[in-house]
């Protein structure tokens, strides 16, 4: 358009004027019209001279705001009007907020236009929190996503099985609103209630305040807290790196409830994160002692007759995140062994998506693990044990079916007698090995004897026996330390040895033991100052 101003898209970064890029500065010295919404500081409209008129088009303290078409004619209008134009937005101006909307209005408005990119807060909010948004080992890829959708939308846009299943760090930008159900929603497409997350409100600005939880406590917190918008949600590992970055700090700036309390975790060591990283961004010390360890049982005759009798089967069941690991390992096996001949040929990774079987799984984990090994409909009981998997299972099976349950050697026989007392045909086959893991054996007890544990958590039976086998006569050594079973089976074993089982998980998870150890030792502390 002839005569008219040219307008700058620029981005003012995520609230500190230091995190102004030079380009930025520059322009906005030199503007004769800054149009600037709600997030922009003072500080950095201080830098315009005084003759350039700044135009606000946020939201205004009674919350009517600018409607979009508003700001794209006020645009237009001041180009048409001044020479240099900027038209200042928060971080990016391309990363949510709508520049783009606007850029493309002034391109068909014949508007000339530049785009100064800027610090996005979906980035350097958390950086400003001490969470690196990707860390090797943690987190290789990130996910930025709105969480502004309207909660009565019958229809989501946003496909939260495959969020929850997408690998490394989901930010969520204005989503304060909806908190609460971006967490429901990501729990309930498989996402693990311990899984670390934080919100950072207004970050790298003066005022910056962080709250860290999971999934499962975030919400709370944040209501706690009061914490508001601006404010970017974080999910995932990265977020507990922060207690790296903060070495000998409190991970949470606000005390966690379990700070100062030593939690043992007997799980085996590849198991053992989430339940670590659950009970650390509470602000307990972990020490992991695994009283167990597994090992494949791919080439065993039972397996094998298993995995070539496969379509045979009307169900595969699967009790445990470790019988899906090992099944899978097991079915590459046999795929390696039938393809050795063919030459260079790389073997795919095994997919359970042509298992014509139907599928069934003990618990989210489980399930989650299924449809990460491309499992397509997978059926899990309301409660997560193998009890309530049987009962399920009888009503959708008939006499003569067959059903593989793929299992440790060390798996109870209750749900293969269950089924077979009902002419349905079942094999129990062990796809793993379940060994005591003694290497610890000093490490736990030298702990015990300085009276440095206060609780000990148990996620199934085996560990139980292999910790009263270590144990022994020593039983005074457990004066004082609570014992934490995951479910009904693990506190029997408890029992049966004579050990006091101070708390069960509610649903045999994870995510729930952390809550009831939490829920113990808080207890505890209350009573101590009462
Ligand atoms: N273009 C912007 C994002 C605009 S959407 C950018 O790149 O940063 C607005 C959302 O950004 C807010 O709802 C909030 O989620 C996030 N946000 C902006 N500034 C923030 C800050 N200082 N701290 C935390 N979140 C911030």
């Amino acid at each position: 358009m002839a005569d008219c101003g040219k307008v700058f898209l620029v981005g003012a970064g995520p609230g500190d004027p230091g995190l102004l890029t030079l380009a930025a500065k520059r322009l906005i010295e030199t503007a004769d019209a800054i149009v600037y919404d709600r997030l922009i500081a003072p500080e950095i409209l201080d830098y315009a001279k005084p003759e350039c008129e700044k135009i606000f088009v946020g939201k205004t303290p009674d919350h009517s705001s600018h409607t979009q078409a508003a700001i794209n004619e006020a645009l237009v209008e001041c180009a048409r009007t001044h020479r240099c134009v900027v038209r200042l937005k928060g971080g990016d101006p391309y990363v949510f907020g709508r520049g783009g909307e606007e850029a493309a209005y002034l391109a068909q408005a014949g508007i000339e236009f530049e785009v100064v990119p800027g610090v996005t807060s979906a980035i350097a909010a958390l950086a400003a929190a001490d969470i690196p948004i990707t860390y090797r080992g943690y987190a290789s890829q990130f996910t930025v996503v709105t969480g502004h959708e309207d909660p009565e939308k019958a229809k989501t846009d946003i496909d939260w099985d495959v969020l929850a299943h997408t690998p490394g760090t989901l930010v969520f930008v204005m989503g304060m609103k909806n908190l609460g159900l971006i967490a429901s929603h990501l729990m309930s497409a498989g996402l693990e209630g311990s899984t670390p997350a934080a919100v950072v409100e207004r970050g790298t600005l003066p005022d910056q305040r962080e709250v860290v939880g999971t999934l499962g406590t975030i919400e709370e917190l944040v209501q706690t807290e009061g914490v508001k918008n601006p404010a970017v949600i974080v999910v995932g590992s990265v977020v507990s790196c922060r207690g790296l970055l903060r070495p000998g700090g409190s991970p949470s700036k606000h005390g966690g409830p379990l700070a100062g309390k030593t939690v043992c975790v007997t799980r085996a060591r590849e198991q053992a994160s989430s339940l670590r990283e659950g009970l650390e961004v509470l602000g307990a010390h972990v020490v992991e002692i695994p009283l167990i360890r597994f090992e494949g049982l791919e080439a065993s005759p039972e397996v094998i007759a298993a995995l070539d009798a496969l379509a045979s089967y009307d169900w595969v069941v699967f009790d445990s995140v470790n019988g899906v690991k090992y099944f899978l390992s097991a079915l590459a096996e046999l795929d390696a062994s039938s393809e050795e001949d063919s030459e260079g040929e790389a073997i795919a990774a095994p997919r359970l998506g042509n298992l014509s079987a139907s599928i069934a799984a003990v618990g989210p984990a489980t399930k989650k693990a299924l449809a990460e090994a491309g499992a397509g409909e997978v059926f899990m009981p309301e409660r997560y044990t193998t009890d309530d998997l049987l009962e399920e299972l009888l009503k959708r099976l008939h006499e003569g079916d067959r059903v593989l349950i793929v299992s440790s050697d060390k798996a109870r026989t209750a749900m293969r007698d269950g089924l077979v007392a009902h002419g349905i045909v079942a094999d129990l086959v062990p796809f793993y090995r379940n060994i005591a893991a003694l290497e610890d054996r000093e490490r736990l007890i030298a702990a015990l004897q300085e009276n440095t544990i206060d609780a000990i958590t148990f996620t199934c039976s085996s560990a139980v026996i292999n910790f009263a086998d270590l144990i022994g006569d020593a039983r005074h050594l457990l004066d004082g330390v609570e014992l934490y079973s995951i479910g009904p089976v693990t506190t029997a074993s408890l029992v049966e040895r004579g050990l006091v089982c101070a708390g069960e998980a509610e649903n045999a998870r994870i995510p729930d033991l952390i809550a009831c150890v939490r829920q113990g030792l808080a207890a505890h502390r209350e009573e101590a100052s009462a």
